[in-house]
């Protein structure tokens, strides 16, 4: 491998300020920045000084961050007429990972998708620190474990195919410029100003030099001032330091709107949507009214958001994702819910309701051509014309062009199938949005240029590398300029301002713990002092750095939170020394958050509201379901049965708990069709029984597999079947320890009325007991007590319920049938001993115990249930959870009963 000479020589900087910088520009420098926010920024100033001088128009100031200037540079090797031989063709980032993932995927076989990309990017890290920081290539020192003899091995085949095909990478461009400033084949500048950097490495320092031999300037100076106050401030947590950072933003520019002032975040990225929500709240509330969500900010995000996050671009990747094979649900419901295909507000409703409908399915995965046909269907509430032609376009496109073809013809290809399906919508769009569809087209046409690197791909490949780009590209819109700059740490450098808050600089974060790259051999990168290599330089460069940027501003505020969820936090010792500020020093705004002055400035009123109209009808669907709900909730009662106000079908992958539920109870109706009695299973040989339930088992499969053809698979039939038959035989053996009994009832419907309303009734199971009267049972997959089939508002009231239907003194008990590994028992409570283990005399059971009889035991279930229903049907609906939070956790209504805000309400009186 090559080893570019290493130089030792440290630039000397210089202090200096924007002026100077400014006067040096009239003298034709050119000024390269360490990073492109502050090449901006002294855009900005060099075209307010020349306006402020009169002038009407002035030439470009050649200012340019350091990765432009080497690519600037290479343009002009490129095309410079001076130069014989082509040099290469340098490779994009996006190019470069494609040939290091395809040479790790040749060395290492079949590596899964999510490995790779991470090992892909942690092995191009390590190419560039070896180039940028000169670490010696001796082979013999990559022999001491396998990743880094990995990457030698995988670093010697890029070499090769680099080599072989005429591609450079940007790791080793300044050596290659280097030898083109050498030779004189570059025009260099009288005067190289560098500023914004806070180090050099090895690389850089000899590129510089390459410059300053030919008599050019250099200069490295830094940008700096003197603060007038500093100190730190310990805030509670990270949510509390964000109110604060933006409460004293607020503060500062309504003293003075044209202050320039930063807001540092270390964990920027982490953090981004909490502190945009916060300060919009603070410093422009207004934005957090819908109709005013696109208002011109007051403030800048540095960090932008991965591509795929904006939604007309993740809708693009969805709406791509349809040509698979196997669609995944989830997917579907995004393409659905979407205002960026054609029609998508005019079929709002009918595609919501065809979301619904696809998720009543129970299936993960669907096809393009199942989505369609229900699309298609006519003459239902879910029917989307629009949506199938659109559909029907797509698939159209998607037959013919499947074939495996290059990354530009693919990329053509996507463009037509986006069209097809009328992407990006029918409405105007945004400035964003227009903004991230230019972006889009940008990811398009770079992926274009694959096809440097790439013959051709399938359209799984193709679709994984889309995603892959468009997932690591961070985009920004463009946004006016603002006065508060919110920063990463390590973007500060050169930027000066009025005010800055540098937050969240605790003991975990600051100095950041060592994270040496696994690939290169860790005594070399401590012996070059490679970033990140040892925690000693990590305390230096924050020590560095924490120095610096706290000469950037005249006040500078520092904070960091006490705690993060139950972790005790420290201030980071490298902030020891600042004197320690209050909230009333900074002088900070006392303006409440807009949520909480809209909360405070409300007049209430207090309506009764909670008794709907009377219930007129004579059946309701849902049969013991009603009971449930209303005696967790009455409101929940109300919305779900009577205004069918239902929460969408949860999507999970596999079986759901209700078809896994569904299946135990056919396996056990249909065992016990065969069996009748204990006596007949007690006749059965072990190895009887174990092939008995193996067939019912398979054809309860058989029976419901078809229904969820893409789901429930060979391989999941052959899992589900193991652990029912291991279920259903652990729970018979249980049973035979029984006394003699018959069952009379499996899975019985019959119908129950109550104050004139119908009820329809489903009874896992009647036995008839040996001593006499009937045993209700209930199959139950999850946790049970008897004690929910007590109280006013039991939790399980569907078997008190059933026992209103044996009104001839025949009941004997009623039972619960726990069938879940590990936990196969009977829970109930019975008129007498019974001498089933788990089932206890109603004498003997906590709950019972003060009854004088069985009887009245009945009569205070049918009680309870002739209140639930009466209160059903007089329309009690308050918004009442038994039990809050517990009854509330998975109830999706909260949008509509809004249980928050009445207990917030309840809190606050
Ligand atoms: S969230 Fe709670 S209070 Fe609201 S409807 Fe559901 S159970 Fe009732």
């Amino acid at each position: 491998m090559e080893n570019p000479a290493m130089t030792t020589r440290p630039f000397d900087a210089r202090q200096t300020n924007i002026t100077d910088l400014i006067q040096r520009l009239d003298g034709c420098a050119t000024i390269v920045t360490g990073n492109r926010r502050l090449a901006r920024a002294l855009h900005q100033a060099f075209n307010q000084a020349r306006s402020a001088e009169g002038h009407g128009a002035w030439p470009a100031p050649d200012i340019l961050p350091w990765d432009a200037w080497l690519q600037q540079l290479w343009q002009e090797v490129v095309i410079s007429s001076r130069i014989e031989s082509a040099p290469g063709v340098l490779l994009t980032s996006h190019q470069e990972y494609f040939v290091w993932q395809e040479i790790l995927a040749e060395q290492s076989g079949d590596v899964p998708l999510q490995a790779t990309n991470e090992t892909v990017a942690r092995i191009m890290e390590a190419w560039q620190t070896l180039h940028a920081w000169c670490i010696p290539c001796r082979e013999a020192d990559f022999g001491h474990n396998a990743d880094t003899r990995l990457f030698w091995q995988l670093a010697s085949m890029f070499e090769a195919k680099c080599r072989k095909n005429s591609w450079l990478s940007v790791a080793v461009l300044p050596g290659i410029l280097q030898k083109y400033v050498q030779i004189d084949s570059l025009s260099v500048p009288n005067e190289l100003v560098l500023t914004g950097f806070d180090e050099w490495t090895p690389q850089q320092s000899s590129f510089l030099r390459a410059f300053e031999q030919t008599g050019c300037s250099l200069q490295w100076l830094q940008l700096s001032g003197q603060p007038d106050r500093i100190g730190k401030l310990a805030c509670a947590d990270g949510r509390d330091e964000i109110r604060q950072a933006a409460r004293w933003i607020r503060q500062r520019l309504e003293e003075n709107p044209a202050a320039r002032i930063a807001l540092v975040v270390p964990e920027l990225a982490a953090q981004r949507e909490m502190i945009c929500q916060t300060l919009d709240e603070v410093l422009i509330p207004q934005a957090l009214q819908p109709e005013h969500h696109d208002r011109v900010r007051s403030y800048n995000l540095s960090l932008g958001k991965p591509l795929d996050r904006y939604p007309p671009v993740s809708l693009a990747l969805d709406v791509l994702g349809l040509s698979e094979t196997v669609i995944e649900l989830p997917h579907v419901s995004r393409v659905l819910r979407s205002s960026f295909i054609a029609g998508g507000d005019r079929e709002m409703n009918a595609r919501a309701l065809l979301d619904a409908r696809l998720r009543e399915s129970g299936e993960w995965n669907l096809t393009l051509q199942k989505l369609l046909t229900n699309a298609a269907r006519s003459g239902q509430p879910y029917s989307c014309p629009l949506l199938a032609e659109c559909l029907s376009n797509l698939m159209k496109q998607v037959k013919v062009s499947l074939a495996p073809t290059s990354p530009g013809e693919w990329a053509q290809r996507f463009g037509q199938w986006l069209k097809a399906i009328g992407w990006p919508g029918e409405r105007g769009l945004s400035s964003e949005e227009y903004q991230v569809i230019q972006a889009w087209q940008g990811v398009l046409r770079e992926f274009s240029t694959l096809d440097w690197v790439i013959r051709s791909v399938s359209l799984t490949e193709a679709l994984q590398q889309l995603r892959h780009m468009v997932a690591g590209t961070i985009f920004q819109p463009e946004s006016a300029e603002a006065p508060v700059q919110v920063l990463g740490l390590f973007e500060t450098s050169g930027l000066q301002f009025d005010y800055l808050w540098i937050m969240g600089l605790h003991d975990g974060v600051f100095p950041a713990s060592s994270r040496p790259n696994p690939f290169l051999p860790l005594t070399l990168q401590r012996e070059v002092d490679a970033p990140h290599s040892s925690a000693r330089r990590e305390l230096r460069v924050a020590a560095a750095l924490l120095q610096r940027i706290t000469t950037n501003a005249t006040e500078v505020v520092i904070s960091y939170p006490q705690r993060k969820g139950d972790e005790i936090l420290d201030s980071s010792p490298l902030i020891d020394a600042f004197p320690a500020l209050s909230e009333e020093m900074l002088a900070m705004g006392t303006q409440s958050a807009w949520r909480d002055s809209v909360y405070h400035s409300r007049q209430q009123e207090v309506l009764s509201e909670d008794v709907a109209p009377t219930f007129v009808g004579t059946g309701i669907p849902g049969g013991s379901k009603l009971f449930k709900l209303q005696a967790a909730c009455p409101f929940r009662a109300f919305a779900e049965l009577r205004l069918v106000a239902r929460p969408l079908g949860r999507i999970q992958i596999g079986l759901n708990a209700l078809v896994r539920g569904t299946l135990l109870h056919r396996v056990m109706e249909m065992v016990w069709a065969e069996l009748d009695s204990l006596a007949a299973l007690a006749n059965l040989s072990p190895g009887e029984l174990n092939a008995l339930v193996a067939g019912k088992v398979n054809e309860a499969i058989y029976e419901i597999a078809p229904r969820y053809p893409h789901t429930f698979g060979e391989r999941l039939q052959a899992l589900e079947s193991k652990r029912l038959h291991a279920l259903v035989l652990a729970w018979l053996e249980m049973e035979k320890q029984r006394p003699p009994f018959r069952v009379s009832g499996r899975e019985m419907e019959t119908e129950l009325e109550l104050n004139g309303l119908r009820i329809n009734l489903r009874i896992d199971r009647i036995d008839t007991l040996e001593e006499g009267g009937e045993l209700l049972i209930d199959y139950k997959t999850g946790e049970v007590k008897a004690s929910a089939w007590f109280g006013d508002r039991p939790d399980e009231p569907q078997l008190p319920l059933y026992s209103l239907a044996f009104t001839d003194d025949g009941l004997a008990g009623i039972a619960f049938a726990r069938i879940r590994a590990g936990d196969i028992a009977f829970e109930g409570v019975a008129s007498e001993e019974v001498s089933i283990l788990g089932i206890k005399s109603f004498e003997n059971l906590r709950h019972t115990r003060e009854a004088a009889s069985w009887d009245e035991v009945l009569a205070g279930w049918r009680q309870t249930i002739e209140q639930l229903v009466q209160d059903f049907m007089a329309g009690e609906a308050r918004v009442s959870p038994k039990q809050y939070p517990q009854t509330c956790t998975y109830c999706e209504l909260k949008p509509l009963c809004r249980i928050g805000e009445s207990l917030e309400a309840v809190d606050d009186c």
